[in-house]
């Protein structure tokens, strides 16, 4: 069977193998060459990519388990958000805070830092509290920040590069319900505003079509479980279908139909228990570029980025996406520096990405960005020696863990071997 990622940019030749207990998990791993895991395949970077073989936990059975103090839960590592999350609304637990989606495995999210939005809230690797690993050598590790610190802490934000995670220990808090609200509202106003928005809401993003002069506005707050339920959704995804398929054949229409299409009525009130409410369905393919800018530099960073394409007219036809996420102590986390404005393109995944991504990626480098690690970036090794502080341990202990680099491949050699 061949494997493809999420958006189709990504296949590998590599034979999938879905285990169906930790000990053919140790038998795959002892017997490979070269060895990738995956989760859901949704990272637009050749993450999963192996010649040899891929490894999927979809058939490992597991359960979960929450702690005496229903504080953390363990967690089977190859498990949906969307498992998790409705796994643990039954026990009355939650997850703090999730992403756009939740069909990734969990182990796949923690391994890219994926995040959501929430000036206090950090990204899905700050909720890990330990994992077990099948290593190299096919054997199981249990690690946490007190057993194999170093390797807990390079874990927390690994790039499969350290074992194939089996079972995680994740930090969990009581079910909450969110009320989700999206409007429509002039970028003006909302660049003036942003900060407050961020202490208002406990999350606040935008969409912004940047041949547009209005944005699309998403706050979500904590709700009574007792409120009506929902009233009205989502923008009307037909109709952007329609606008991406004109621009992908006549480009040049994109600031034209981008201004067209915000002149639209886009409104929406959900509510409902919190992991149902953060999610929504992405049904249209794109490519997607994500930096994470000093939070400070954020908005005048995106300014630049969306002058520089209103001025040259280039057809980006999705919209940015901007959130906000807390700063963390992860070795490899792009938030480790202090919170983060986090800017995502994206661009239609049957129209050409390339030339725009890199272009935008200077401007986002030149303000001091580092990259999501799952989405579209150029770094090489002394990029990430320049970026990180923490990457000379963090490859030390990759060396430790996988001396013969069976977790390696092309793209991850050119990062860290
Ligand atoms: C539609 C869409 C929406 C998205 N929304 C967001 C968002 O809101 N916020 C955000 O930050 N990101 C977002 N992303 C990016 C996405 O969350 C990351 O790419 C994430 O890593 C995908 O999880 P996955 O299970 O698909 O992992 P994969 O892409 O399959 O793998 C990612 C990494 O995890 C490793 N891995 C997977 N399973 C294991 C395991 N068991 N043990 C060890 N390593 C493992 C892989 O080797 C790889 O290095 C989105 C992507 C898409 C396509």
């Amino acid at each position: 069977m061949s494997w493809s990622n999420w958006s189709g940019s990504v296949a590998a030749s590599g034979q999938v193998a879905r285990p169906r207990s930790e000990d053919e998990l140790a038998m795959l791993v002892r017997s490979a060459q070269k060895l990738r895991a995956t989760g859901a395949g949704h990272s637009f970077m050749p993450l999963c990519e192996s010649r040899e073989l891929i490894v999927s936990l979809d058939d490992m059975p597991g359960a979960l388990r929450v702690a005496a103090d229903r504080r953390t839960a363990r967690i089977p590592a190859g498990w949906s958000i969307r498992r998790l999350t409705a796994a643990l609304w039954e026990e009355g637990l939650a997850l703090a805070n999730q992403g756009d989606v939740n069909p990734q495995a969990l182990a796949g999210a923690m391994a890219t830092g994926t995040h959501g939005t929430g000036a206090g809230l950090g990204s899905l690797s700050t909720f890990a509290q330990g994992f077990r690993l099948t290593g190299a050598d096919g054997e199981a590790h249990w690690c946490d920040a007190a057993t194999n610190a170093d390797l807990f802490q390079a874990q927390r934000l690994s790039l499969g590069l350290f074992g194939v995670a089996t079972e995680i220990d994740v930090a969990v808090v009581p079910a909450f319900h969110l009320a989700e609200r999206i409007e429509k509202r002039r970028w003006a106003e909302v660049r003036e505003s942003y900060e407050e928005l961020t202490q208002q809401h406990r999350h606040v993003e935008f969409w912004f079509f940047p041949h547009s002069d209005q944005v699309i506005l998403k706050t979500l707050d904590l709700c009574d479980p007792c409120d009506p339920p929902p009233r009205t959704t989502d923008m009307e995804e037909t109709a952007f279908r329609r606008v991406l398929e004109v621009a992908a054949r006549a480009p040049f229409l994109t600031p034209w139909l981008q201004r067209a299409m915000m002149r639209t009525t886009i409104k929406g009130d959900r509510r409902g228990p919190a992991h149902s409410i953060f999610p929504s369905d992405r049904t249209l393919r794109f490519e997607e570029m994500e930096y994470e800018m000093p939070r400070g530099a954020g908005l005048e960073t995106l300014d630049e980025v969306v002058g520089w394409i209103r001025r040259k007219r280039l057809p980006v036809t999705f919209p940015f996406e901007y959130r906000v996420v807390a700063a963390d102590d992860i070795w490899m986390s792009p938030m480790n520096a202090g919170p983060v404005a986090a800017i995502s393109m994206h661009q239609y995944a049957k129209m050409p990405w390339q030339r725009l991504f890199a272009d935008a990626e200077a401007i986002f480098r030149g303000a001091g960005g580092r990259p999501h690690w799952a989405k579209r970036h150029t770094l090489g090794r002394a990029d990430v020696a320049a970026l990180y502080p923490m990457a000379g341990r963090y490859i030390a202990t990759r060396r430790a863990a996988d001396p013969h680099g069976k977790f390696l491949n092309p793209h991850l050699e050119s990062l860290f071997a």
